[in-house]
């Protein structure tokens, strides 16, 4: 079947692009062109946004919200039979290994829309409050009205689908920018809105890059933005907003520390930094990439962890059992390999991969990494790297290991590992950051997501998420 696509789609139907760029998506395996679709331009967008605010007026921005509810679980259906097809091309596109892709880009996305569903249909919208000067005064909930929402490539669907569920929960409608590396599943997506009968214009897909996504921003036409991406992205895109006064949330990057105390039994540690701090490759934002070990059992931690990772099965990632895949884009692996040698070139020590694997001359390729002997002030500890490298760091006492995990720009993730829950606890409260896993690390939708300090603003996920999509009324009730 052939990937390629001619039509954008835009206020319910697929419509001929209004300029005549294309984007190649390029398998992150094979480094094959998977598949061409059509590039919007700005009319295209202006086009998206026009669609989204006439549904927004002509009824979903009023609708009940039984109706919306509705609507959320038809699209989580007609996802569901997409499942395959979706995982299959995330894993492709940005070589997500297909175990964890149809676990987050497939059910896990399936769930979360039934889950803004069922919230909405509990959701109290206007509350009458009782005010302290004797009167009553309604409290409503309005939508924002028509959201543009930004996505990176590395969990595509799903960061498509935070953004889409809580807003249409809230009665916005919303025009979706994908990443050109991880477009084609959008387009499987667009199908899926068309089968659900989501209202022609309630939800929309613009393909294009950070240009088309910059004039999206300011686009006059848009109440709020919403942006998953790198915190220098993030920056402009805030800067941008504070100007027109609109209302933005921006989950960013992070550079989480797993503090593994000393009581630790390694063996449990190693099985969970599989989802704690390499999930897809590395690329996903909050991994614990900095392992703060402590200094009595240093040697022991760096021993359990290099062998660990020299154990990680590499290669194709639609093979079952792959537990690491190629990176996004061959710019990506530039990327990362430069800070690999910026790694060893600050004395830290390679005690695990370093290189590109043998065994895999074709696509983007890099071996599981990890260095010993890392200060957290080398730039190894302190950036992003977003690739399957792993820091190793020595602290002196739990205050030391607190210290040293808030030391960074960043506080979207974290993990603290302890055979003592208290203990654990304790340390987790201590921690600068917007979550944290103990023992482990698995996202809960039914809780709030996102970052402190340089990871963001506002959160995903939860009942929480609902009111970044909402403006509040009172209405004052004295006479
Ligand atoms: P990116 O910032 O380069 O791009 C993200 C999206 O924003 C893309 O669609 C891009 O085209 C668009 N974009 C870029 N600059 C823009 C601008 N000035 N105006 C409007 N749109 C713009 O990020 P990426 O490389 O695609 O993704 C990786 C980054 O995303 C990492 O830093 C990662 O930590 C972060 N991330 C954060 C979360 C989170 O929830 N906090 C989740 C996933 C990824």
């Amino acid at each position: 079947m052939s990937l390629d696509r001619q039509f954008l789609f835009i206020g319910g139907e697929w419509v001929e692009p209004r300029a005549s760029g294309r984007i190649d998506v390029i398998n992150a395996t094979t480094e094959d062109v998977l598949g061409t679709v059509p590039e919007a331009c700005e009319s295209d967008v202006d086009h998206a946004v026009n669609s989204a605010r006439t549904a927004f007026e002509s009824g979903w921005g009023q609708s009940d919200p039984s109706v919306r509810a509705d609507v959320l679980d038809r699209f989580a259906d007609a996802l569901e039979k997409r499942g395959p097809e979706l995982t299959r091309l995330v894993s492709q596109q940005n070589g997500m290994p297909h175990d964890l892709s149809e676990q987050f880009e497939g059910s896990y996305v399936i769930a979360v829309f039934r889950y803004y569903a069922e919230l909405t249909r509990k959701m109290q919208f206007e509350e009458l409050r009782p005010s302290p000067l004797g009167f009553s005064t309604a409290v409503r909930r309005h939508p924002v009205g028509v959201v543009a929402g930004i996505v990176p490539w590395n969990y595509p669907v799903l960061l498509a689908a935070t953004k889409i569920a809580p807003a249409l929960a809230a009665g916005c409608t919303i025009v979706i920018k994908p990443s050109p590396g991880t477009v084609l599943d959008s387009f499987v997506l667009a199908e899926a809105a068309r089968e659900a009968q989501i209202p022609d214009g309630v939800v929309n897909w613009v393909p294009g890059g950070r240009e088309l996504g910059a004039y999206l921003v300011s686009h006059p036409g848009v109440d709020k933005v919403a942006f998953t991406g790198s915190t220098g992205a993030g920056r402009a895109i805030g800067e941008v907003c504070g100007r027109l006064l609109r209302p933005v949330s921006l989950e960013l990057g992070g550079k989480s520390a797993a503090i593994i105390l000393d009581d630790a039994d390694l063996g449990s540690v190693t099985e969970g930094l599989m989802g704690a701090s390499l999930p897809n490759n590395g690329q996903t934002c909050m991994a614990c990439t900095r392992i703060l070990a402590p200094s009595s059992r240093y040697d022991e931690v760096v021993d359990a962890i290099a062998t660990w990772a020299s154990s990680l099965t590499v290669g194709d990632p639609l093979e079952s059992g792959t537990q690491i895949g190629p990176l996004a884009s061959k710019e990506h692996r530039d990327r990362v390999e430069r800070y690999i040698a910026l790694g060893r070139d600050s004395g830290a020590r390679v005690v695990a991969g370093g290189g590109r694997p043998a065994t895999h001359p074709r696509g983007w390729f890099v071996e599981p990494t990890v260095f010993a002997n890392v200060t957290n002030s080398e730039v190894i500890a302190r950036d992003e790297i977003f690739g399957p490298v792993l820091a190793i760091l020595k602290y002196d006492g739990e205050d030391d290991a607190v210290r040293i995990a808030n030391d960074s720009d960043y506080g979207l993730g974290g993990t603290v590992w302890s055979a003592d829950h208290e203990r654990a606890l304790e340390v987790a409260r201590r921690v600068d950051t917007g979550t944290l896993g103990i023992n482990g690390y698995v996202l809960d939708y039914n809780a709030p997501f996102g970052g402190v300090k340089s990871s963001g603003l506002g959160r995903e996920f939860g009942p929480e998420a609902i009111a970044g999509y909402q403006q509040l009324k009172s209405i004052y009730q004295a006479g």
